[in-house]
């Protein structure tokens, strides 16, 4: 079977042609620039190849049509025709209350997915033009859409209502929602059979990335998540200041006069986080480690100040499921980088938590690096939201 997953953005579309029981990728790439003026790269994993094309692409519908045609193209291409495409999967940023898992889209759940642009105003309406350019370059052809916030539908209200006026949840649906739920969803199955599927289980899946959430899953079920309504709450992140008093937002707008809310918010987004910590300096957390070996002090606060509030976040979900069987470390940061693992875990040895200083050296593979006489097994598990959307796609079609 030949899935093709696609992750729509603003400005950018992700593609990958995969084998959905293998994992095999015959063919991934990206549009860049959609809007502005258009380029294509695509790269073919099995014969090394690596494409880089300046085409036009006004909208969507474009980028899709320059996928379709380099897939089928006979130097660099994959398949002989798009009907060799079985089915094609979206990740969907924002499923609101009305997604617990993913679905066949059709009028109805594109109708839905419109409905909660509200809560997802950045990444809704560009994830329904990556749906609409498909069905036009390839109608008839099923479709699914994987929810970023599915996998988190099964919190309890205690965990997802707001201390705010019943109004707010009620007429305006303002609650948590959580997000990166297709990667905790993965990660959390993998860790499960891991452990041997034991009937009762306790995970906790730190996905530290350029965007970082926590999850605390109890028997395969998200109890608590650490973003919010939006993607900017929980621990600071690479560009995102992560939760913050409310008033932090009210004080800089009086300060800086002519600064909107959405300035604001957009500032809270991409300029905060270990970014600011470090004095502007970096996102990227290779940047920071090299930083900080210099000795530069505002790196060395940005990566300590990060690795601190990960580790209260696993001090308070550990108290949320009461008790742990499983620590897993995934996604850019969590997959290859032993200091930020070994740090955090750093303040969990109250809890027995141990790390096996070799077995903590791995990058990028399926790892697990506690040590033998570790009261809570900790693993490193790399993600694959890809994958997973596949899989559902194939299930569903
Ligand atoms: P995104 O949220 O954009 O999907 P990723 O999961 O790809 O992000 O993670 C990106 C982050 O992973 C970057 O901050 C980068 O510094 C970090 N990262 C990637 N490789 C390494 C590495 N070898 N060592 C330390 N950090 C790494």
């Amino acid at each position: 079977m030949n899935i093709l997953v696609i992750n729509a953005g603003s400005s950018s579309l992700k593609y990958q042609l995969m084998n959905p029981e293998t994992g095999e990728v015959f063919a991934k790439g990206l549009c860049e620039r959609i809007n502005i003026d258009g380029r294509l790269t695509h790269k073919v994993p099995s014969k090394d190849i690596k494409v880089v094309r300046d085409i036009p692409m006004p909208t969507h519908a474009e980028a899709i049509a320059a996928v379709m045609e380099i897939l089928v193209d006979p130097e660099n291409g994959v398949i002989k025709s798009v009907d060799e495409i079985d089915a094609v999967g979206h990740r969907v940023l924002h499923g609101g209350m009305k997604f617990v898992s993913s679905c066949l889209i059709d009028e109805a759940c594109k109708q839905a997915i419109r409905d909660c642009i509200p809560l997802g105003p950045l990444h809704n309406p560009a994830n329904l033009m990556g749906i609409e350019a498909c069905e036009k370059a390839m109608p008839g052809k099923p479709q699914v859409a994987v929810f970023d916030t599915a996998f988190h539908m099964t919190m309890p209200p205690k965990a997802y209502r707001y201390a705010i006026p019943t109004k707010y949840f009620e007429e305006d649906s303002l609650r948590r929602y959580g997000f990166h739920g297709t990667s905790h969803r993965f990660v959390s199955k993998r860790a499960i059979e891991l452990m041997g599927n034991p009937a009762e289980s306790k995970v906790i899946v730190c996905h530290l990335g350029n965007g970082s959430s926590l999850s605390a899953v109890k028997n395969g079920e998200c109890q608590d998540t650490s973003m919010g309504l939006s993607p900017l709450a929980g621990v600071p992140m690479g560009t995102r200041s992560g939760d913050i008093d409310a008033c932090v937002v009210q004080y800089i707008m009086n300060k800086e006069k002519n600064m909107s809310i959405d300035d604001c918010l957009n500032m809270l987004n991409k300029q905060c986080g270990v970014k600011a910590l470090s004095n502007g300096l970096s996102s990227d957390f290779r940047d920071l480690e090299a930083g900080a070996a210099r000795g530069d002090e505002a790196c060395e606060l940005a990566l300590r100040k990060f690795c601190y509030e990960v580790g209260k976040y696993i001090g308070a979900y550990t108290a949320a499921l009461n008790g742990l069987d499983c620590l897993v470390f995934t996604a850019g940061v969590g997959e290859n980088g032993p200091e930020t693992r070994k740090d955090i875990c750093s303040y969990l040895e109250f809890m027995g938590i141990k790390l096996d200083p070799e077995a903590n050296k791995v990058r990028g593979d399926e790892m697990k690096i506690s040590a033998p006489d570790s009261k809570v097994q900790v693993w490193v598990i790399p993600t694959n939201e890809e994958l997973m959307i596949a899989q559902d796609t194939a299930e569903l079609c």
